[in-house]
């Protein structure tokens, strides 16, 4: 029996907390998960998962304008917001029940409101109910951060507004060229908005190879997002029928909505945590070991909060890998590397390893294979779709470092080349696999003479 009210108590129903919920519960643990908000998290709720329904109902744009080189006749299209909004709303409110049925078969008791950590072992909730518990898991993830911060900021919406604007922005400008920002003008373009992109970077998506960088905004440009690269706006003034956003380059922008996708930041704020003796990093995230276990003993964090690898699966992996190591008598601890990851715009990257900049700083010898062609498809559409692959190998040991792609399906490809990454392929075994014709991926296995030999 335990001296305590449960054995863990989980701060926050996302992808992270939940997973860590059920697996505990399955070891037998008593198990309570506290949510403020809608059970599914981010990812569920205001990320990940409307992010990509939307993306799926932006590039029918380009499915219309590529059938007529394959026959068809396509009449008059019209883009109804409204319908892309409920049809999504059901969807995730279907999603989030699931989570929620799941919980409870699990076992596990979910409290409908905000918990904060009252001490090492004690969790006190919004209407006054104390419990004490064995381990606290804080798996809060995070919220958006709104910069600059400029006069008429508040006029301005985040990527949790977006989904659900009450009108389609026929008119939009998006501050920020990371993820976030560069997957929502892509969208938006599509759907048939007028899209600004504003980013402080002369290139979208810092930290990605820069040939992808590179690809990635002119393709943006070629949908027709209205590129501000180095301006970022300095007031935001609400008139009658419009935002009148002035930038710092001198224009003006008359935008119906301003989208700030600026980063996000660890939610830890009134959760107790310093109270409780947890150390937090600078900017809020908790400080955690390769268990996930704070400074505080008793007291782990998951996911988004710890700000190690801000994506959904490794959060879920992080609290299995808990639930298993707190509950389960295992030993698990999880590898962050080789994580495969998208960018959901149109074209779409797809990447996992090193970049080029990071694999010619780490090897002597660095062959780099590229490829760029028109996939078949556009042979008929004729549209200007491009497709761009490149292979980093370590010219010594020919182990492959990374793999960088832009096009169709390049998320898929990643996440099939982790795998491959994973087990320390060769650039021979790359050789050696057959190609599956025709194919986009056949390509990868294809490449035979390195475009350059970056030597050190
Ligand atoms: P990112 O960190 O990806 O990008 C932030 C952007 O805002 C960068 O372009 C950055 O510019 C810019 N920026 C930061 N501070 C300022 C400032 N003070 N003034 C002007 N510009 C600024 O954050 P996002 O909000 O796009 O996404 C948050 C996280 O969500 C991502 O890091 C990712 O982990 C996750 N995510 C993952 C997705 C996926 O896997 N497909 C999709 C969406 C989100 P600069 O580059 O110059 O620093």
């Amino acid at each position: 029996m335990t001296e305590y009210d449960f054995d863990l108590v989980v701060l926050g129903a996302g992808s992270g907390g939940v997973r860590a919920a059920r697996i505990a519960a399955g070891h037998g643990a008593k198990v309570a998960v506290a949510e403020e908000f809608r059970i599914g998290g981010t990812c569920v709720i205001r990320g990940c998962v409307p992010k990509k329904l939307y993306v799926m109902a932006s590039r029918f744009h380009d499915d219309f304008a590529d059938a007529a080189g394959f026959g068809w006749t396509v009449g008059e299209t019209r883009f109804d917001w409204r319908t892309l909004v409920s049809a999504k709303e059901a969807e995730i409110t279907r999603l989030s029940g699931l989570y929620a049925q799941n919980l409870d078969k699990s076992g596990v008791e979910i409290i409908r409101q905000r918990g904060v950590v009252a001490g090492p072992n004690a969790v006190a909730f919004a209407d006054g109910r104390r419990v004490t518990t064995r381990y606290i898991l804080v798996a809060t993830g995070g919220a958006p951060t709104v910069h600059p911060q400029i006069p008429g900021i508040e006029h301005a919406i985040s990527s949790n507004e977006i989904f659900d604007l009450a009108e389609f922005p026929r008119r939009l400008l998006v501050i920020g060229g990371g993820y976030i920002g560069v997957e929502f003008a892509s969208v938006f373009v599509r759907l048939g908005a007028q899209t600004h992109l504003a980013m402080r970077s002369d290139l979208p998506l810092r930290g990605f190879d820069e040939d992808l960088r590179r690809l990635l905004r002119d393709g943006l440009v070629a949908a027709g997002v209205e590129l501000h690269a180095g301006a970022l706006p300095t007031r935001i003034e609400k008139r009658a029928d419009c935002l009148a956003v002035a930038m710092d380059d001198g224009k003006t922008l008359e935008v119906d909505a301003v989208l700030v996708a600026t980063g996000r930041a660890p939610l830890t704020q009134g959760l107790g945590l310093e109270a409780a003796g947890v150390a937090l990093k600078e900017n809020g995230a908790i400080v955690v070991d390769a268990y996930s276990r704070s400074s505080v003993p008793s007291i782990y964090a998951v996911g988004d909060v710890t700000d190690r690898l801000n994506l959904t699966p490794v959060a879920i992996r992080e609290g299995h890998a808990f639930a298993d190591t707190a509950f389960g008598g295992l030993d698990v601890a999880v590898d962050h590397a080789l994580v495969p990851t998208a960018v959901f715009t149109t074209p779409e990257i797809g990447t996992v390893g090193l970049t080029e900049a990071e694999a010619g700083a780490q090897t002597k010898r660095l062959l780099v294979y590229e490829t760029s062609f028109r996939p078949m498809r556009a042979t008929l559409s004729k549209s200007a779709e491009k497709v761009f692959m490149k292979i980093l190998v370590d010219g010594e040991s020919d182990r492959v470092l990374g793999v960088h792609i832009l096009g169709p399906e390049a998320g898929e490809m990643a996440q099939l080349l982790a795998i491959a990454l994973r087990l320390g392929a060769r650039k021979s075994d790359f050789d050696q696999t057959m190609a599956l014709h025709p194919s986009l991926a056949e390509e990868l296995v294809t490449m035979r003479t390195p475009s350059r030999i970056v030597e050190r």
